[in-house]
């Protein structure tokens, strides 16, 4: 009889396939095993947060693992930009933890060394823009990143908004002097979305290599990806919490009130949630992200460039790492929505086959980490930022009630939280560096005879 250094008795477990009863029995921070198991011992602009409340407020929201950005800005190398991340990762992160690079400057060596490089030591993942001043890349830089992408076997995901005429429309509201939160959703409205989102997949489908559009903001660009899919082409798709459950009508409030749910793309119409429901119904969507990117009320954050600023003028982005998972379970699955296997797909099994993470993560199973968040599906919750451990000062879902709440969470089989009371130690997350995953690969599918990555002409 093997011993454990934990054992999970009696409940209900839950992976992207099946939905059964057992014990978990856990060895040096892997499932050891599955099954009725004897019990012989058990042990019990200024982003607000840093590595260790981003963690923390994870941990404590059922979210074992975590992929942040590193981001580059321009003229920086990409290397510097990992190792400092790295470094201050390490020391606070009190759970596993990977990085997505963001790549802002894709000069000739940063695509031919820095990228190829930093794919080997398993940062296989990149996000680009398509909008902001400072980020944004135009249609060939795009397909410079693709086509490294496609060689090294890396995965692109792209933020998909048309920056001019964000830029245009945003000059011409200001000009006008449409300048409060609630004229954001109206800079970005869904053709901006929508266009970039069919010219990202139409880039990818030139040098034949799957992306994936990030938080999806609503039905139009949704229907891109739908069609694309359909047509065959390797295109995934994430949405995000706020699409869900937030509303542009919500930037419409008093004074600066409702710069706290501005994030782009913005929420839109409420009717469209329905919507955004059914790509995770249907499978447009394989990703439930948070796009966490926590900005206090203040000058430190929102209101940073100006205290009394145009909506171009105030930080864009809003807290969400913690209610990610009990807000989806309990308006999916709590609502009859989606199914507690779907849950699990979205939040935790994809994500971690996309990204490069299984079988370690990602799922209930021998041999894997023995990351558990133990879910009271009755247990009624008020969100308030009270109860959260992120560093922010308000919640954009203050008052929202949820069934189903993460009672007790294990990282490789340490408790982590208990009980929304934190209990881990800082620096004890390890970093993961990710594989190349066979979910990404390219299919061989080329609109033309020509390859571009090749060079390779077949008419
Ligand atoms: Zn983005």
């Amino acid at each position: 009889m093997a011993s454990f250094d934990l054992v999970i008795r009696g409940g209900t477990i839950a992976t992207a396939a099946d939905v059964f009863k057992a014990d978990i029995g856990v060895k040096d921070g892997k499932i050891a095993a599955l099954g009725t198991i004897e019990q012989k011992s058990s042990v019990g602009i200024l982003n607000a947060d840093t590595f260790l409340s981003g963690t923390r407020s994870a941990a404590c929201g059922g979210t074992t693992t975590v992929i942040p950005f590193a981001a580059q800005h321009r003229g920086m190398s990409l290397r510097a930009v990992v190792n400092d991340a790295l470094e201050r990762a390490s020391k606070q992160c009190v759970i596993d933890y990977g990085f997505h690079m963001i790549v802002s400057d894709p000069t000739e060596q940063v695509l031919g060394q820095e990228l190829p490089a930093l794919i080997r030591d398993g940062i296989t993942s990149f996000k680009i823009y398509m909008t902001y001043d400072l980020l944004k890349l135009d249609d060939r830089e795009i397909l410079d990143i693709m086509a490294v992408a496609r060689r090294e076997g890396a995965f692109v995901m792209v933020h998909a908004e048309n920056h001019e005429a964000i830029k245009w429309l945003s000059d011409k509201l200001i000009g006008h002097g449409h300048t409060a939160p609630k004229f954001h959703p109206v800079s970005r409205p869904m053709p901006v979305e929508r266009e970039a989102t069919h010219r990202a997949i139409a880039l990818s489908e030139l040098v034949d290599v799957p992306i994936l559009i990030v938080h999806v903001s609503g039905a139009e660009a949704m229907e891109e990806i739908r069609r694309a899919q359909t047509r065959g082409l390797r295109i995934f798709g994430e949405t995000c919490t706020q699409y869900l459950t937030l509303a542009a009508e919500d930037l419409d409030k008093p004074d600066l009130e409702g710069a706290r749910y501005m994030c782009s793309p913005p929420p839109r119409e409420r009717s469209n949630q329905a919507l955004v429901w059914n790509g995770l119904q249907t499978g447009v969507f394989q990703v439930l992200s948070s796009d966490h990117a926590p900005f206090k009320f203040d000058k430190t954050g929102k209101f940073f460039h100006s205290h009394k600023p145009d909506f171009k003028h105030i930080a864009n982005g809003i807290p969400g790492l913690e209610v990610r998972m009990p807000i989806l379970f309990s308006e999916g699955v709590g609502k009859g929505r989606i199914d507690l296997q779907t849950f699990v797909a979205l939040t935790s099994t994809n994500p971690a086959r996309i990204y490069g993470l299984a079988p370690k993560k990602g799922s209930i199973v021998v041999g894997g980490d023995a990351d558990i968040a133990i879910w009271d599906p009755e247990k009624e919750v008020t969100i308030s930022q009270s109860l959260l451990h992120d560093a922010m000062d308000a919640t954009p879902y203050e008052g929202f009630k949820v069934k189903g709440w993460p009672v007790m969470t294990f990282s490789r089989g340490e408790v982590v939280c208990e009980n929304f009371e934190f209990k881990g130690k800082e620096g004890r997350g390890r970093y993961l560096p990710r594989e190349l995953s066979p979910m990404t690969t390219s299919l061989g599918r080329l609109p033309t005879g020509f390859d571009p990555v090749t060079g390779v002409y077949r008419g």
